[in-house]
C-alpha cells in the first residue's frame, strides 16, 4: 500500500454494522496493485446520522462511496441524481461526487448478471424462481428483467410483503412477468425453475447446514437448471451443494460480491476495467483465514 498523505483520495462504505464487511479488502487489493494513491476505509454510520455524515464526506473531499444495510434506500433522497437502473430497484449502492452533488447508482444488478452472462441460455424461455422479498431480491428481479426472463415466480414466507413486492413492479416499462407464490407451493413450481436464486439468508454463517430448499425437492429441478445462491460464506452452501449433487449448474455470492464491487471502482476511477481478479483474490484469501 502507499503511503498515507494529504493528497491521497477516499473511498468507502457506509453501514450499521460496517464492521464486516467485505469491501475494503477487495478494493484496497486493486487500489495497491494499481499503485494508486487512494484508500478504501470503512465508516460506521447510524441512520440517524445519515445527513451528517455525507456533509461530512462532502466538507473533507470524499470521492465515493458504498452504501449497505441500513442505508441503501434512506440514502435516495440525499442524491442529486439517481440512476433509472436504482429507481426502478429501489436501493442505491454507490455514491460518487459531481459538481452538483452526490450522484448513486446500483451496481448489484450488474454483479448479479455477471455469472450469467457467460452461461448460454435462451433466457426469454427462462422461469425465474426468487425465493424471498428483501432488499437484495430486488436487485435480482431487475437483473432478471434484463435478462429477458418469461417470467419471475417470487416465493415470500410473508403474504402481505409478498404481495408489496409484486405490487411495486406493477408500473414498470417494459413490464416485469412476476407471479407471486408460497413456500408451500414450491415444490409444484421448482419443474419449472430454469434459474433459481436464493435471496434469503438461509444457510449464511454461522447456521451453515440450512438450506431454503430441502434435498427431496432439489431433485425437481429441470435439466441444466442454473441455482444461484447470493450468500458467500459458506461458500458454497448447503443449498449449493444440494443443488450441484442433482446436476444443476451453481453459481455463489462471492462473484456478485466482487462484479458489483469492480462496477463501483470503474465509476470511482473513471476506468473501463479494473482488477477482478486480484479482488476476487483478495476475498477468498480472506475467507479461507
Ligand atoms: P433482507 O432485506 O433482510 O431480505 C431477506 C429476505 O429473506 C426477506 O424476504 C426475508 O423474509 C427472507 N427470509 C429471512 N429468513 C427467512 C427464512 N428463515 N425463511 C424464508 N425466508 C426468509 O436481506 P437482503 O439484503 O435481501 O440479503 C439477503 C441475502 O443476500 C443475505 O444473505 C445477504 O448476505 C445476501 N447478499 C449478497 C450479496 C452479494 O453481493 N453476494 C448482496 C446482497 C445481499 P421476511 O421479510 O419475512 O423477513
Amino acid at each position: 500500500m502507499k503511503e498515507i498523505t494529504g493528497k491521497t483520495r477516499i473511498l468507502g462504505i457506509i453501514g450499521d454494522p460496517v464492521e464486516h464487511s467485505l469491501s475494503p479488502v477487495m478494493h484496497n487489493a486493486a487500489i495497491a496493485h494499481l499503485n494508486l494513491d487512494y484508500i478504501y476505509v470503512p465508516f460506521p454510520v447510524k441512520p440517524k446520522d445519515l445527513t451528517t455524515a455525507l456533509a461530512g464526506f462532502e466538507a473533507v473531499g470524499v470521492q465515493g462511496f458504498n452504501a449497505t444495510i441500513p442505508h441503501k434506500q434512506a440514502i435516495i433522497p440525499l442524491l442529486t441524481e439517481v440512476s433509472p437502473l436504482a429507481r426502478s430497484v429501489g436501493a442505491v449502492n454507490t455514491i460518487w461526487r459531481t459538481p452538483e452533488g452526490w450522484a448513486g447508482t446500483n451496481t448489484d444488478v450488474e454483479g448479479f448478471l455477471a455469472p450469467l452472462l457467460s452461461i448460454p441460455r435462451q433466457w426469454h424461455q427462462i422461469k425465474a424462481v426468487v425465493l424471498g422479498t428483501g432488499g437484495a431480491a430486488r436487485a435480482v428481479v431487475a437483473g432478471c428483467a434484463q435478462l429477458g426472463c418469461q417470467e419471475i415466480i417470487m416465493v415470500g414466507r410473508n403474504q402481505e410483503k409478498l404481495a408489496a413486492f409484486v405490487a411495486s413492479w406493477a408500473h414498470q416499462a417494459p413490464p416485469v412477468p412476476m407471479t407471486p407464490v408460497t413456500w408451500e407451493e414450491l415444490p409444484q413450481i421448482l419443474p419449472q425453475a430454469g434459474l433459481l436464486v436464493n435471496c434469503t439468508p438461509v444457510g449464511m454463517y454461522p447456521h451453515i447446514d440450512a438450506a431454503p430448499v430441502s434435498a427431496t425437492s432439489m431433485q425437481y429441478l429441470p435439466p441444466g437448471a442454473i441455482v444461484y445462491d447470493l450468500i458467500y460464506t459458506p461458500c458454497p452452501t448447503q443449498f449449493l451443494q444440494l443443488a450441484q449433487d442433482v446436476g444443476a449448474t451453481t453459481i455463489d455470492g462471492l462473484e456478485m460480491l466482487v462484479c458489483q464491487g469492480a462496477a463501483g471502482l470503474k465509476i470511482w476511477l473513471g476506468r473501463d476495467t479494473v482488477p477482478v481478479t486480484v479482488m476476487r483474490d483478495a476475498l477468498i484469501q480472506r475467507l479461507m483465514r
